[in-house]
């Protein structure tokens, strides 16, 4: 099975002082135990080359939080897939829901980032999520399925992608799916990526969670079935609190 991972999202969280969690975090991973996952953290675009440089050493690989469909132009304010593989980025996040809420993204605008991600080399983290209406509704896995059919491209049967599951409503909430949504969620998605990529590939899409992930709640997550990791926000700008999280793997 695929090798998890944990994705650090420090959103527009993060100075050069930072660095120094980063520091600790890159000791604690080198004193102690390797990890058993994949470890990313996704800064500021101001810091990503200095992540990318400073986490090589302990194995931190470094990504975007967003990328501009085109390959470069004259977008003002905007970064181009290949600056972040430039910078020494291997992943980006893509349809992050506060980039749909804030800048009104669309599924068809996520899917065109990712192929951009994956045309410039990364690895795109696509994310996807219901609102509390939808839930409260039924309708979450309706509307999963839908994000998924639209955002994640073909070139995802053929090219390293995650798909990152984030319940809008448990974002910064400290509030979560019970283990058993989570598992029939991450299901449903697995199935979706089954049928359209087939066993092998769709096996290999890596499945995170994201949404008040925590150092008291990330054994009990990343035991479930389908999550292959995390996408952490809050608790990954404290080395301390985000390597409890990559050692409950
Ligand atoms: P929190 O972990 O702060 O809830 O954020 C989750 C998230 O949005 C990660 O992309």
């Amino acid at each position: 099975t695929v090798s998890p991972l944990i994705a650090g999202n420090w959103k527009m969280n993060g100075l050069t002082h930072s660095l120094s969690e980063l520091a600790e975090l890159a000791r604690l991973l080198t004193t102690g135990e390797a990890p058993r996952a994949v470890v990313v953290v996704c800064p500021p675009a101001t810091l990503l080359a200095a992540v990318a440089a400073q986490g090589a050493s302990s194995g931190i690989l470094a990504g975007g939080q967003d990328c501009h469909v085109a390959a470069q132009g004259p977008h003002t304010g905007d970064i181009a897939a290949a600056m972040i593989a430039d910078a020494g980025g291997q992943f980006v996040i893509v349809g992050h829901s506060e980039r749909r809420a804030d800048h009104g993204e669309t599924d068809e605008v996520v899917r065109a980032k990712a192929e951009a991600a994956i045309g410039a080399g990364l690895s795109p983290i696509i994310c996807v999520g219901e609102t509390e209406a939808q839930r409260d509704a039924g309708e979450a896995e309706a509307v999963v399925a839908d994000q998924l059919a639209r955002s994640v491209p073909d070139a995802a049967g053929s090219h390293q992608v995650e798909v990152a599951y984030e319940p809008v409503w448990a974002i910064g909430s400290g509030r979560t799916p019970s283990l058993e949504e989570i598992a029939t969620m991450h299901k449903a998605i697995r199935d979706r990526l089954v049928d359209r990529f087939g066993v092998s590939r769709g096996e290999a899409i890596r499945i995170l969670y994201g949404g008040s992930m925590k150092p008291h709640n990330a054994r009990e997550i990343l035991g479930v079935d389908n999550v292959n990791g995390g996408l952490v926000g809050g608790a990954s700008l404290l080395a301390n609190d985000f390597y409890t999280i990559i050692s409950a793997v």
